[in-house]
């Protein structure tokens, strides 16, 4: 048995204070308090989890120059901005690229209990997309192909079996097999960078797909008003939703349609790409060659401000985009991004700042306009503590 802990703050829900019990990793009781200086504490919630992550201050999940150090550091730079479990996210490449870049996240958590704890899988976006433009989006052409689930089981191997979730498009005649196998292995199958029709999409709903990968963005520029792909994945009450909100990624009225539509199925991601948490600044990458990354945090190509070039906020920026923009309330939007995405995993994460949940926790103070993560705790080990509180 390990001492116990006891951590005061401002419950995310209530805003009422209360002390934390934690044992053994695990919230072993929650006791409102009555604090003279309740002003002055930290709000505390529950871990952020985030199903899409492709990079994150300067290191890229799909750059074949990662290591295991960067993989650890990245995982370490998460933490400090309250994200407890995070799927590192491999989009479409080479054969060859897409095991080498597995097999450096498996060595990792190998060698690191931290690593191991906070990657609660990985998610492979793609090869089995859509090769249209548009739905293709950034991913490179050569690359896509028709699910297979031989080449599948390679790279699932390389990964010590990690694969956690797989977007593909229904598209394929292949989909829906390979979705029942993915599903057979408790491997979750995410509907992204799609074309299908209305009856692709219903055949891999049928056959165990759960979720839809940034609903909204990886599609057309123009879609016939009905039926698309968009409406089909919203009125289906199987799939849950992803999305980005950066408050870039998709306008207000979408998201609110989503949050409406979707209710407790509703998952927000970052998506982030490496230039996150890097200053403003004009950049050259691999992938989109010369971009701008602006001060309000907006990615976009040099040349076209229009295009953007992935996301380049974190979680609890895009939290307090939903804030900011009334499109959520503080908990709900911390659900979003802790509860709805535990849910869908199947973590005992999903029971949020309860006894008896895991003890993956964030103490965080609002600021105007942001959030700043004082303190991170990993089953109940504090991982991550900031230096001062402005
Ligand atoms: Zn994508």
């Amino acid at each position: 048995m390990s001492a116990v802990q006891l951590i005061t703050g401002l419950h995310y829900q209530t805003g009422q204070p209360v002390e934390v019990a934690v044992q053994n990793g695990l919230v072993t009781s929650i006791i409102p308090v009555d604090s003279m200086a309740s002003f002055k504490l930290p709000y505390i919630a529950p871990g952020l989890i985030d199903l899409q992550v492709n990079g994150y201050n300067g290191i890229d999940f799909n750059d074949t120059s990662l290591t295991v150090e960067k993989v650890t550091a990245i995982t370490q730079q998460l933490l400090a901005q309250g994200v407890t479990t995070f799927l590192p996210t491999i989009i479409t490449n080479s054969n060859s690229n897409i095991s080498l870049l597995l097999s450096i996240i498996a060595n990792a958590c190998r060698q690191s209990d931290l690593v191991r704890n906070c990657i609660g899988g990985i998610h492979l976006e793609g090869p089995f997309i859509s090769p249209q433009d548009g739905p293709l989006g950034a991913h490179d052409k050569r690359y896509i192909c028709a699910p297979d689930w031989e080449l599948f089981e390679q790279w699932n191997a390389a990964s010590g079996n990690r694969i956690k979730m797989v977007t593909l498009s229904p598209e394929w005649p292949e989909a829906v097999a390979f979705t029942r196998q993915c599903v057979s292995r408790g491997i979750i199958v995410a509907i992204g960078h799609t074309a299908a029709t209305t009856a692709q999409i219903d055949a891999v709903a049928d056959a165990g797909a759960t979720m839809s990968t940034h609903l909204g963005n990886g599609t057309h520029q123009v879609l016939p008003r009905h039926p698309n792909y968009i409406w089909d994945q919203l009125a289906d009450d199987r799939l849950s939703a992803g999305f980005i909100g950066d408050g870039f990624h998709l306008p207000a009225s979408v998201i609110k349609v989503i949050l409406k539509v979707k209710g407790p199925k509703v998952i927000l991601v970052s998506d982030s790409v490496s230039l996150a948490g890097m200053p403003p600044s004009n950049y050259q990458t691999p992938v989109g060659g010369n971009v701008i990354l602006t001060n309000d945090g907006k990615l976009h190509l040099a040349n076209k401000p229009d295009t953007l070039a992935g996301s380049a906020k974190v979680l609890v920026q895009a939290i307090i985009s939903l804030v900011d923009n009334k499109l959520s309330t503080m908990p709900e939007a911390i659900n979003l991004a802790a509860i709805n995405p535990a849910r869908l995993l199947g973590l005992p994460q999903q029971a949020g700042l309860t006894k008896g949940a895991p003890a993956d926790l964030i103490l965080f103070y609002r600021h105007e306009n942001r959030l700043q993560i004082a303190a991170t705790y990993k089953q109940g080990v504090l991982v991550h503590q900031s230096d001062h509180h402005d």
